[in-house]
């Protein structure tokens, strides 16, 4: 990885200069909560769903305890002009931000969090490109216990093992369900499903996060016009599905093969969904919606 200029208490600094220590709450207890932020690049740069990136993470903040005032928009995009700037960035990348604690302290710590944000490039998936899937015996965190919609480092440990046990099965990705026995998401991403030509998808209270591409997928597929279901899935009408997909702002949207299924072909409406979420990232349609933040490098004052 290059060591990009990051934004980091109020100073760009190369990544390797950005240092917290050791036994700091971060480091040791997992606690932060971040965002994950596409940057599309075409004329232009487009972020993508930044108001409502913005606005999870708020919610992020407030419900793990955190004390302190997000980052304004304008501000972010001030930031990521010059991280554009600084780093010669000319491709798509992605916009990590990141809250956390930077002082020795427990888990139970209420220091004022700092923030950066780090661009990482992550080019967009490839219309062939799809990953093997394997439903786990790890469960996705309970909302009783770990609220699934905090999207903090913590919780990213539930992905790990569901994503370890997936990979020792030979596949790619997980397919976690909860504890009530219905399909959840993935390690990182939300799962879909197509079962005669309805879309389905398992709805908010299945343990999930509020996954800002769920969001766009479903609205692309309504203005469509096709029938979205967000409902309890069973593990069964998984398996038997004609069609299934992740999607997430680094997934955007992935065709998935189960392990067990042979003869398998991208289908037709994940080409079709894939194609449109491009169109979408890109500004080249669904602009109504208001979803891209366009990026002027050149002609900025
Ligand atoms: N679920 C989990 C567990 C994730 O980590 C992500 C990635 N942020 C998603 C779903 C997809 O969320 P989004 O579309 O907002 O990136």
């Amino acid at each position: 990885m290059k060591n990009y200029y990051i934004f980091f208490n109020k100073n760009y600094v190369r990544q390797s200069d950005a240092n917290i220590p050791v036994l700091s709450s971060s480091s040791q207890f997992g606690l932060n909560v971040f965002e994950g932020i596409r940057v599309y690049k075409e004329d232009f740069f487009y972020i993508f769903r930044l108001k409502d990136h913005l606005k999870r993470l708020n919610n992020s903040l407030n419900l793990i305890g955190f004390d302190v005032e997000l980052i304004s928009k304008k501000e972010f995009l001030n930031i990521t002009r010059k991280l554009i700037i600084l780093n010669n960035i000319k491709t798509d990348f992605s916009l990590r931000i990141t809250y956390l604690v930077d002082e020795i302290g427990s888990w139970s710590s209420i220091k004022r969090p700092t923030f950066f944000i780090a661009p990482l490039i992550k080019e967009r998936n490839s219309a062939d490109n799809y990953k093997t899937a394997v439903l786990t015996k790890t469960k996705r965190i309970s909302k009783h216990a770990m609220n699934p919609k905090i999207k903090c480092g913590a919780n990213y440990i539930n992905g790990r093992y569901a994503l370890l046990e997936a990979k020792s099965k030979g596949a790619d990705l997980p397919i976690l369900k909860n504890h009530d026995g219905f399909i959840s998401e993935s390690s990182g991403a939300c799962v879909f499903l197509v079962k005669n030509g309805i879309i389905i998808t398992p709805s908010l209270d299945c343990d999930i996060l509020e996954s800002i591409t769920r969001d766009t997928v479903i609205k692309i597929f309504l203005e469509n016009n096709y029938k979205v279901e967000e409902r309890h899935v069973t593990e069964r009408e998984f398996i038997e599905s004609d069609e299934a997909f992740l999607c997430g702002s680094a997934a955007e949207i992935t065709p998935i093969k189960l392990i067990k299924k042979d003869n398998f072909e991208i289908g037709r409406i994940t080409k079709f969904i894939f194609q449109q979420y491009h169109l979408a990232v890109t500004a080249k349609s669904y602009d109504k919606n208001f979803w891209t933040t366009k990026l002027d490098i050149e002609n900025y004052n």
